[in-house]
């Protein structure tokens, strides 16, 4: 049909540009509809990394089609997501900066992608998990090279950078400095801690959510409206006395729900308000970068500044696109496709003109 046309029209334009892009992979997961949801509005879920939304509350033709590296159904296991970020995480390993980020509203699914879940008997490790055992895999595996391997954790909220891992829970404002000169370090005054095994990561991990909620009244609010950085730093010598320096960023983003400006006051408006400027400098420096424009905007965000070295260049990069598949989430839904899609630089129309 002209619709299947279409879409097999636009993937072969974009795979050519995926292929002149590099290192911007963008991956959309939907999660399962929960009890007491409404339904879907995401009808069409391609294998090809393609899928169609429609808007539940007008009734024809207002179908909208998105295209990315790859789509997660709701049936997607956690282990075929991890299979399709497997390479990516190994590459840091061989001297790569891998940066992941989770992104979408709160409540579409970044802590469970990104930390898993664990409901009585069964336990569903999430990528940050696997990533690790992985990384600590290849460190003990390997015998050409000595690994030493180091982690960072922060937050940003209202555009301050804090530290997540002092143990008495002091979360001291910290500097982004230039890295040159630091190790490679863009926060060289932020706790680092040497790490040996994937608990010894999750033990600071645990620290950092700790540190994260405990300085907000309302602990679920804060999580959500912040961004945590969790920099694995790793360090390989080999015999003849070569190192590598790299690094990978787990970012899991404060929640992109637009919060309506007339309802909110005070606090809560000035998160939103640096939220929305973090997230869309964010996106401005992936599109300069898919772009590939001369001047990349990283100083805009104090996020695209502490992730400076691992955007661009050869580092590579990662965007976990988080969606809810129920109808009463389908303006952040959309929202949450377009930022995603303005990553991966192509918008495909609608099969019938009706964009
Ligand atoms: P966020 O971190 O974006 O706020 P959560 O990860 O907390 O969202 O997800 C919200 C709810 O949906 C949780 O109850 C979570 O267990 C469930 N959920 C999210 N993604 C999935 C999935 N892929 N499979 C099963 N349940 C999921």
């Amino acid at each position: 049909s002209g619709y299947h046309q279409a879409i097999k029209e636009n993937r072969h334009l974009y795979n050519i540009l995926q292929e002149l892009r590099g290192n911007i992979r963008v991956f959309c997961r939907i999660r399962p509809i929960l009890k007491f949801e409404a339904k879907s509005c995401i009808e069409y879920i391609g294998n090809d990394g393609s899928l169609m939304i429609f808007d539940p509350c007008k009734s024809q033709n207002t179908r909208k089609i998105f295209q990315f590296n790859k789509v997660f159904g709701p049936a997607t296991t956690q282990g075929e997501v991890y299979k399709e970020t497997q390479s990516l995480i190994r590459s840091v390993m061989d001297g790569y900066n891998v940066c992941i980020f989770a992104y979408g509203q709160t409540g579409a699914g970044k802590t469970y992608t990104m930390c898993g879940s664990s409901n009585g008997s069964c336990e569903e490790l999430g990528i940050n998990h696997m990533a690790l055992n992985d990384l600590f895999q290849i460190s003990s595996i390997r015998e050409d090279i000595k690994y030493d391997i180091h982690v960072q954790m922060v937050e940003i909220y209202n555009e301050q950078v804090r530290d997540l891992l002092a143990e008495d829970g002091a979360n001291t404002k910290l500097e982004i400095m230039n890295c040159s000169g630091n190790g490679g370090l863009s926060i060289p005054n932020a706790i680092i801690r040497g790490v040996q095994s994937t608990a010894d990561v999750l033990n600071l991990m645990k620290l950092g959510e700790k540190n994260r909620a405990f300085s907000s009244t309302a602990m679920n609010h804060r999580s959500s409206r912040s961004h945590s950085v969790l920099t694995v730093h790793v360090h390989g010598k080999d015999i003849s006395g070569n190192t590598i320096r790299s690094c990978l960023h787990l970012v899991d983003l404060a929640g992109s729900e637009r919060v309506d400006k007339s309802e909110v006051t005070g606090d809560q408006l000035k998160e939103a308000q640096h939220i929305n400027k973090s997230l869309s400098c964010l996106g401005d420096v992936i599109t300069a970068l898919a772009q590939k424009n001369s001047h990349i905007p990283y100083r805009n965000s104090k996020l695209t500044q502490l992730l400076q070295n691992s955007l661009g260049g050869n580092a590579k990069m990662l965007m976990f696109a988080h969606v809810s598949p129920e109808s009463d989430s389908h303006g952040e839904t959309i929202s949450t496709l377009k930022f995603a899609q303005r990553a991966s630089t192509v918008e495909l129309g609608a099969p019938h003109q009706n964009k």
